[in-house]
């Protein structure tokens, strides 16, 4: 059969790219190692998936060419990804900080309408078909790939690469994406887990483990960013949106603040409370900012049996220092299995903007996960992967 491009992945940006390249007349056909396209999709945003985000900028990516998305989200924004979804019924609600959500709360809607549209369009899917290599021959591709125990080689002029990137192998995810990159000489950025839990060991990993389950407020930051959410005590470390977000900006044996009171100045409120009501515990005063649970446990650094009024200057420091700026220094991360992205990737130097083709390999494209573009947590990866998705599929 003849294709005007093969898809190498059937997650949110190779489905995306079938989509749009039929819309426009042009035949692909995707290359999908599951036994079904879409399983990111499926799990992503706890099965609920968080398709995209209302105040998604360019602000929001992490790249070593931070301009680079400019062109694809001026040619593909938020309003397109919500208008598309509609028109199959998906609307979308805001849970919060602009993450939309299909109303339905159901990740599975958002998968059907890409395998409901890729059979009107007759776009072909293969799943169980994983692509072993790609070989180039002129001006042609050699796609070779396994489906049901038998080799297969297939002719194309054009080849998109979807793969995703590193996070959860057991999801299907591959090293394709970097190892074709690397074949066709092609350079890519240090990849890294991203949006993942961050490990404490050491002394302190006790006290961390025994607040496993609390949650605080707080803005977590380092020289570079800060990000206001809940962080989560676990068994090992730190987990929750803040700490997610700062993940993505941090390097092995940098220290992260964290502010627990953020907007707040916990000297004053103390000075506040203290001129009526001096013989309060700092205990009981805490309890009232933070569970009882995580109140109780900053024992470990603060006075808290004392009473308001007997704090000195030299308390209130402590208590200033610790509570807004209470350090970690994370042992590592959990690594690809917790991660939900990869930072790093194919280099954005190698692409064109315009239409995400290399540079040196003319036929061969780069979307979604597998490009070095990592968005925050919030629904920018979909925005990405559905965008470059479109934009390959104007070029193919
Ligand atoms: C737990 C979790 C939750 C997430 N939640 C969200 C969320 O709510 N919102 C959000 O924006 N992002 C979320 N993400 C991130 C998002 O899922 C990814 O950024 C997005 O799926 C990337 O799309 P992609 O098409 O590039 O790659 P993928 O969706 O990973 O698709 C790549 C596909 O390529 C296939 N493949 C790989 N190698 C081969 C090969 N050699 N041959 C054939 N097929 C191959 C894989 O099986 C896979 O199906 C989450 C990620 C995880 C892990």
């Amino acid at each position: 059969m003849d294709f005007d491009a093969v898809i190498i992945g059937g997650g949110a940006c190779g489905l995306m790219c079938a989509v749009q390249a039929g819309f426009l007349g042009k035949r692909t056909l995707i290359l999908e190692k599951n036994d079904a396209p879409g399983a990111k999709i499926l799990i992503s945003g706890g099965g609920r998936c968080n398709y995209s985000n209302l105040y998604s900028s360019n602000d929001n990516f992490i790249s070593q060419n931070q301009h680079f998305t400019k062109s694809t989200f001026s040619r593909w924004s938020v309003e397109d990804t919500i208008s598309f979804f509609e028109t199959y019924g998906i609307y979308g609600e805001e849970k919060t900080l602009g993450q939309l959500f299909p109303a339905s709360n159901n990740a599975k809607d958002i998968v059907n309408v890409f395998t409901q549209l890729c059979n009107e369009l007759g776009q072909t899917v293969y799943c169980n078909a994983e692509v072993k290599a790609i070989k180039a021959e002129h001006d042609r591709f050699d796609i070779i790939y396994e489906r049901e125990g038998e080799q297969i080689q297939l002719k194309t002029q054009k080849v998109v690469i979807a793969s995703g990137g590193l996070p959860i192998s057991k999801m299907g995810a591959t090293d394709f994406g970097l190892r074709i990159a690397r074949q066709f000489g092609i350079n890519i950025t240090e990849t890294a887990p991203a949006l993942v839990p961050l490990t404490i060991t050491g002394k302190d990993a006790e006290w961390f483990a025994e607040l496993s389950g609390n949650t605080v407020f707080c803005a977590v930051s380092n020289d570079r960013i800060t990000f206001e959410e809940n962080i989560l005590f676990t068994h090992w470390g730190l987990s929750g949106p803040a700490i997610l977000q700062i993940s993505s900006y941090w390097r092995p044996g940098e220290w992260i603040n964290i502010d627990l009171l953020p907007g707040k100045d916990i000297v004053k409120l103390i000075m506040e409370e203290r001129e009526s009501n001096g013989k309060k515990q700092l205990l009981s005063f805490l309890s009232a900012l933070y569970s009882r649970k995580f109140a109780a446990a900053l024992e470990k650094f603060l006075p808290i049996d004392k009473n308001l009024a007997t704090l000195t200057k030299a308390d209130l420091d402590l208590i200033h220092a610790h509570i807004h700026h209470f350090r970690v220094k994370p042992a590592g991360d959990k690594g690809y299995d917790k991660a939900e992205v990869m930072r790093g990737g194919v280099d954005t130097n190698e692409l064109s903007s315009k239409t995400l083709e290399s540079k040196k390999i003319p036929g061969l494209y780069f979307g979604g996960e597998c490009v070095d573009v990592t968005g925050w947590l919030g629904g920018y990866n979909f925005q990405w992967a559905w965008a470059s998705g479109f934009i390959i599929a104007q070029n193919i």
